[in-house]
Order: structure tokens, then sequence, then C-alpha cells
């Protein structure tokens, strides 16, 4: 119950607090891209079974190997994608965090 809460509430409340502290001028329109990464998540429905708690992510999903990690990083590294590789890599963040807790 624990790993859920830190695990969702990573998803949710960090995008939502690098929005407010990093980014003071569009920090809507940041928080919305910052979120949306969420989506990347959709790639859980190629799998079988569609969730699976006790499942890490990282490596297993398509959207979630090392990669679609590595293009991320590259979308960080370039000025114009810079938020979007951000919102990806704080997703991965959030789902690497719930597979140690998991072991
Ligand atoms: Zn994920």
């Amino acid at each position: 119950m624990l790993r859920f809460i830190l695990h969702y509430g990573f998803h949710f409340i960090v995008p939502i607090a690098v929005g407010l502290f990093f980014y003071r001028k569009n920090t809507v329109l940041v928080v919305t891209i910052l979120l949306s990464a969420i989506i990347i998540d959709m790639d859980h429905l190629w799998a079988d079974p569609v969730f699976d708690p006790n499942r890490c992510s990282i490596n297993f999903h398509p959207l979630h190997s090392y990669l679609a990690i590595g293009v991320y990083f590259v979308l960080f590294l370039l000025r114009k994608t810079r938020i979007i590789g951000l919102a990806l890599l704080l997703h991965i963040l959030a789902d690497t965090i719930d597979c140690y807790l998991m072991s």
C-alpha cells in the first residue's frame, strides 16, 4: 500500500513540484506536459496481464525499454524538446523507484 502511494504520488506530485519550482513562467503548460508523460504507460496494454503490481516496468514494456530511455535522454538534451524529455525521464524515475521498492 505504501508503495502504491509512493509510486502514484511520485507520478503526480513530482511533476507539479518541478513545474512550480523550476518553471515559474509557464507553470501550467509545463505541469500539463510533465503530467502527460503518464501516457507512456499505454504500453502496458500490450502486456499480458495488463496490470501486474509485482512486475517491474523498466525494460519490460517497449516505452520503458533502455532504448526508449536513451531516446528520452536525447529529447532532454535538446533545447526544444527538453521539457518532454524531462517529463519522460521523471516517469521512468518513478517506475525505477517502484522496482526497487518491489525487491
Ligand atoms: Zn510507467
